[in-house]
Order: structure tokens, then C-alpha cells, then sequence
């Protein structure tokens, strides 16, 4: 592995590099600033964000714009304000003990008058998105024809914006002799033209395979059916307690609406979608990064460019259609060589699609089982388990409380407190998934390997929660008297005086007459098919109890779903 020192860098920025605390060049570095450098070359990179691309073109660029002119030199084209801002930000720390710049982003959203007078002073380095940098030009507040390096970064991204008059009209203001440098996660056809028709011979240089994803990112899928998205949401939440997270809308009436659901039923979340003002958008983002806010629902658009470290998981509530937004979402996480999860919720429709994409990144999507209320019972109590031993003791501002606090509780063992303690937090999480319906969409193997799902047969059952019947009672009784176990039995709707559970379909006779005819608490059961409905995926069947107790469908998400004390910790 190569150092800075060695890539030809001035001993200044080597030394701001270190400061900084990177210790060795990422690899898109290694490669491209030796390259650069030289000053002459077109360069392509296609690499993802999160690569250290940043540094890979803003070193060399700081290392060849001269300080001692005032004359606008380099440009740096990004699609979205939050890169631009970020981008010039990382340009100012690095050049911070190196030399003296006058750095200036511009970007819708703020005052141009403000950004006009900045350009004025005399601005080496200019970061800017293209729609603002076309304002400026038009008022003629700007000279691109000192220009001697242009980079596009995120190329793809401000083609798919729509960018592509924009930039075209903004190179041709640039001389012909500049050296241009674009950076790009994919290469649509979009970019090979840009490429074409304004670089000369580019050094192209790709960060892992093409299209490849980046290897840290674990890809997940859960199959859902439509009604319960929102539930199977938060369950993956809730076996999630550290989740630092970005959950990904197709609209932005979803990313409300899921957003302020989510707030209402206690998750610290937060939206983020162009209907926003760009005040109300700042302060979010800053929520994001100073991490008081765990869990960001944006749209594609509004997410463009944002640039967090150590985001844990990206949850696609949709499959997006485009690949390229797929690998733009997924590739926010598992930045910086760091670990991330990126779990696409998909009907199982659209399993093709997860085929697709995985034939196209190349790498495997597993499938992940929605978890079942216990398991999100299991890990909650782990979680706050976790959080005894992590808590900090203040000893010195508790031990005045702590003799009253002992006498109070001098009567319970070890044991009982330890229940107790458990029980505060827990008891809601429990109350909430007691009887908690499986979400997960039934399948098995077919005979090719391929997955096949299951047609089940819908059952009534006479008897309900007023018979003191639950999930696993009802499990333990399809067992005992037809022998067939948890696996085999899909949904369960428990209403109060009957219920529906489905099985396979040529295991429904069996379940019928096994059970017909017995007793329970007295009762004589009985059992019947239902008239041939297909269970899985095919919505509640038709039933007339639609929104019962017992139902886990969109409506009966909106109160209080209890949360373990997340808020506090974040
Ligand atoms: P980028 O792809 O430019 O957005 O960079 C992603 C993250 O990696 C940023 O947080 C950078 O600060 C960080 N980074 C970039 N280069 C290095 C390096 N050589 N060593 C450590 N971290 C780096």
C-alpha cells in the first residue's frame, strides 16, 4: 500500500492529509492522483460514493490552483447543494495549513447576491450546482474563461436531474484547453456522451468491478404483502434498536406520510422531500449528522448527495425501478470501509427485480425473514440488557438519592429487581406483539430451487380470543391434532369469538378433520375451508371483519406503538 507521500503531493498537503487523520490513500487515490496531478489529463472515475473520491480529485486540484491569482480556476460541478457544501468543505479543511484560498460553493436556496459578492472577491475555487451557476452566468457574475480545471462530480446524477442543457451550456463558456475530470457511480449512455463530445482521450480509471456494488453493503430483501409494508417496517425496526438509518420513499406524499407515522408511534424519525423549504431541509440534515435523529424518510431527489458516515442500514420501502437509484441509495451506506445493510421491501411480484439487480451488481441478495414478535421481544430485552451494562453512573450525583431509593426497594431480591427493572421498558414491547401475526409471505423450495409460494387454504375456526385462544395456542393445536408445525401454517387472524389461519392447500382436509369434532374448554370445535380463497398475497381475502383487534392491516398502526426509550439515547 502506497503512502500520500509517495503520490507526488506538495509536502504541505501531505502534512494537512495526516492532520486531518487519514493515514493511507484509499484506493480510487492511489490510482488517480498521480494521474491528475500531471495536470493535462482527462480523467473519468467510476466510483461509488463513499470511496474517498472527494480527495481523490480535490488534493490534486488545491496542489495545481495557483494561490497567488485571484483568477477563477477550477470548477467543481455537483448535483445537489448538501455535496456541493460538503465538497467544498472537505476543499477547505484539506488546503486549511497549505494555502491561502478563497474557496466559494453556489447553490439554489440562498442568496445569489450574497454568492455574487463572494465570486466578486476573487474566487480560485468555485463548487457550485449547475442550475446556480447558470444564474450566474446569465447575470454575467461570473468568468469561466480562466477556468483550467473542471470537475463533474456524481456525472450520472446530474444527467438523471435533468441537467444535461445546463452543462452543456456551462462547458461551453470553458476554454477548450482545460483538463476535465468527471466522476460517476454508473456509466449511462448520458455520461458516455458528455465523455465523447468534451474529453479528448480520457484516462479512465474504475474503483471495483463496473456497476459492481461495493462489497461491504450486505443486500437484503423482505417480501411483503401490500397491507402490511408499514407493519413489517417497523418490525424490522424493532429488531433493529441501533439503527442509524435512511428509509427510502418512492413519493413525497409516502415520505410523509411514513415519516410522521413513524414520529407519531415513537421512532425518532424525520423527513426529508423537495416539498420542504431549504430551511426546514438544513435543519434536518443537520439533526442527521449530528446524529440526534435516528431514522431519516427521504425521496431520491432529496437524498442526492447526502453524505453521512456510519449510516447502518438503507431500507428501500419500494423497490425502485431505476438500478441506478438502487445502487445511489444503497451506496449511503457502508461508507469509508465501514459495514452497512441495505433491505429492499418487495411484493413478491417483484422478485425479478431483485434478480435483476443482483445479476447486474453481481452480488448475492439474501432473502431476510420479516421478525416475528417474539424475536423483536427477544431483542429489545437484549438491547436494554445492553443498555444496563453501557449506562455511565453519575455515583457522585446519585449517592444522595441512593439510600432512600434502597430503602424503598431493600424488600425485593436480586431477582425481583432485576424482573422489574426489565419489565418497565419491556412490557410494552411485549403487550404490542402479543399475538403479533407472522408478515412474512410463505414460500418454499420449488423442485428447481427457485422459490415457490404458498397457495393456502384460508380455515375458519370457531373458536377466538374470547376463548382464551393465541397464536401459539392455535399453533400448538394444528400440531397436536394434524401433526403439521409452525412452518406450515400462514397467517393467523384472531377475532373474538372465531378466527382464520391458512395452510397449505393439500394439507386443508387433513387440518379439517383432524380438528373437527374435539372439544376445547368444553366447546365443541369446528372447522370448515373458506370458500377457496388464496391466502398469501391476496390481501385480508375479502373478509367482512376487516380492521379487527386482531388485525395488523394499515389502520391499526397509528397509536402509541411503544419504543425502547430510543429518543433518549439519540
Ligand atoms: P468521499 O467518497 O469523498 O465522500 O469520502 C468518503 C469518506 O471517506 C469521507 O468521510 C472522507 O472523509 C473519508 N476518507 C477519504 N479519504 C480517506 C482516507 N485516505 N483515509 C480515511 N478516510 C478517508
Amino acid at each position: 500500500m502506497k503512502s500520500f507521500e509517495s503520490l507526488g503531493l506538495s509536502r504541505g498537503l501531505v502534512e494537512s492529509v495526516q492532520i486531518i487523520g487519514f493515514e493511507t490513500p484509499t484506493p480510487i487515490q492511489e490510482q488517480a492522483i498521480p494521474v491528475l496531478l500531471s495536470g493535462n489529463r482527462d480523467f473519468v472515475g467510476l466510483a461509488q460514493t463513499g470511496t474517498g473520491k472527494t480527495a481523490a480529485f480535490g488534493l490534486p486540484l488545491l496542489d495545481l490552483v495557483d494561490d497567488n491569482s485571484r483568477d477563477t480556476q477550477a470548477l467543481v460541478l455537483a448535483p445537489t447543494r448538501e455535496l456541493g457544501l460538503q465538497i467544498a468543505n472537505d476543499l477547505e479543511n484539506f488546503s486549511e495549513k497549505f494555502k491561502r484560498f478563497n474557496i466559494v460553493a453556489v447553490y439554489g436556496g440562498s442568496s445569489i447576491s450574497e454568492q455574487i459578492r463572494k465570486v466578486k472577491k476573487g474566487a480560485q475555487i468555485i463548487v457550485a450546482t449547475p442550475g446556480r451557476l447558470i444564474d450566474l452566468i446569465d447575470r454575467k457574475a461570473i468568468n469561466l474563461s480562466t477556468i483550467r480545471y473542471v470537475v463533474l462530480d456524481e456525472a450520472d446524477e446530474m444527467l438523471n436531474m435533468g441537467f444535461k442543457d445546463d452543462l452543456d451550456k456551462i462547458l461551453s463558456f470553458t476554454p477548450d484547453e482545460k483538463s476535465t475530470w468527471l466522476f460517476s457511480a454508473t456509466m449511462p449512455r448520458e455520461v458516455r456522451a458528455i465523455m465523447k463530445n468534451y474529453m479528448t482521450d480520457p484516462f479512465e480509471l474504475t474503483v471495483g468491478e463496473q456497476n459492481t456494488g461495493n462489497a461491504n453493503i450486505e443486500h437484503q430483501y423482505v417480501i411483503v404483502q401490500e397491507k402490511d409494508r408499514y407493519a413489517a417496517l417497523k418490525r424490522i425496526l424493532d429488531y433493529t434498536p441501533e439503527i442509524f438509518g435512511l428509509i427510502f420513499c418512492r413519493t413525497r406524499i409516502d415520505t410523509q406520510k411514513i415519516a410522521e407515522s413513524l414520529m407519531k408511534d415513537g421512532y425518532n424519525a424525520d423527513s426529508l422531500h423537495g416539498d420542504l423549504t431549504q430551511q426546514q431541509r438544513d435543519r434536518v440534515m443537520i439533526k442527521f449528522r449530528q446524529r440526534t435523529l435516528q431514522i431519516l424518510v427521504a425521496t431520491d431527489v432529496a437524498a442526492r448527495g447526502i453524505d453521512v458516515d456510519d449510516i447502518t442500514h438503507v431500507i428501500h420501502l419500494n423497490i425502485p425501478d431505476e438500478m441506478e437509484f438502487y445502487t445511489h441509495r444503497s451506496g449511503r451506506t457502508a461508507r469509508a470501509g465501514k459495514k452497512g445493510v441495505s433491505i429492499a421491501m418487495i411484493s413478491k411480484r417483484e422478485l425479478g427485480k431483485v434478480k435483476q439487480i443482483e445479476k447486474i451488481l453481481k452480488s448475492p441478495f439474501k432473502r431476510m425473514m420479516i421478525p416475528t414478535g417474539a424475536e423483536v421481544c427477544q431483542k429489545q430485552l437484549l438491547a436494554l440488557m445492553n443498555r444496563v451494562h453501557e449506562v455511565k453512573v453519575n455515583d457522585e450525583e446519585i449517592a444522595e438519592f441512593l439510600p432512600a431509593i434502597e430503602e424503598q426497594l431493600n424488600d425485593l431480591t436480586k431477582q425481583e429487581l432485576i424482573k422489574r427493572f426489565a419489565s418497565i421498558e419491556f412490557n410494552r414491547f411485549l403487550d404490542y406483539y402479543r399475538n403479533a401475526p407472522d408478515l412474512n409471505v410463505k414460500s418454499e423450495k420449488g423442485e428447481g430451487g427457485e422459490e415457490k409460494y404458498m397457495t393456502g387454504a384460508r380455515l375458519f375456526i370457531n373458536l377466538g380470543k374470547m376463548d382464551g385462544l393465541d397464536v401459539a395456542r392455535l399453533i400448538e393445536l394444528v400440531d397436536e391434532h394434524a401433526g403439521l408445525g409452525k412452518k406450515d401454517i400462514g397467517r393467523i387472524d384472531l377475532k373474538g369469538a372465531y378466527s382464520f389461519f391458512e395452510v397449505e392447500k393439500d394439507k386443508a382436509d387433513r387440518v379439517v378433520e383432524a380438528l373437527n369434532g374435539g372439544t376445547y374448554k368444553g366447546r365443541p370445535v369446528r372447522v370448515e375451508v373458506t370458500d377457496g380463497k388464496e391466502s398469501s398475497g391476496g390481501g385480508d381475502g375479502g373478509k367482512p371483519f376487516k380492521k379487527g383487534r386482531g388485525s395488523y392491516g394499515k389502520g391499526g398502526y397509528g397509536k402509541g406503538a411503544p419504543r425502547s426509550g430510543q429518543k433518549k439515547r439519540w
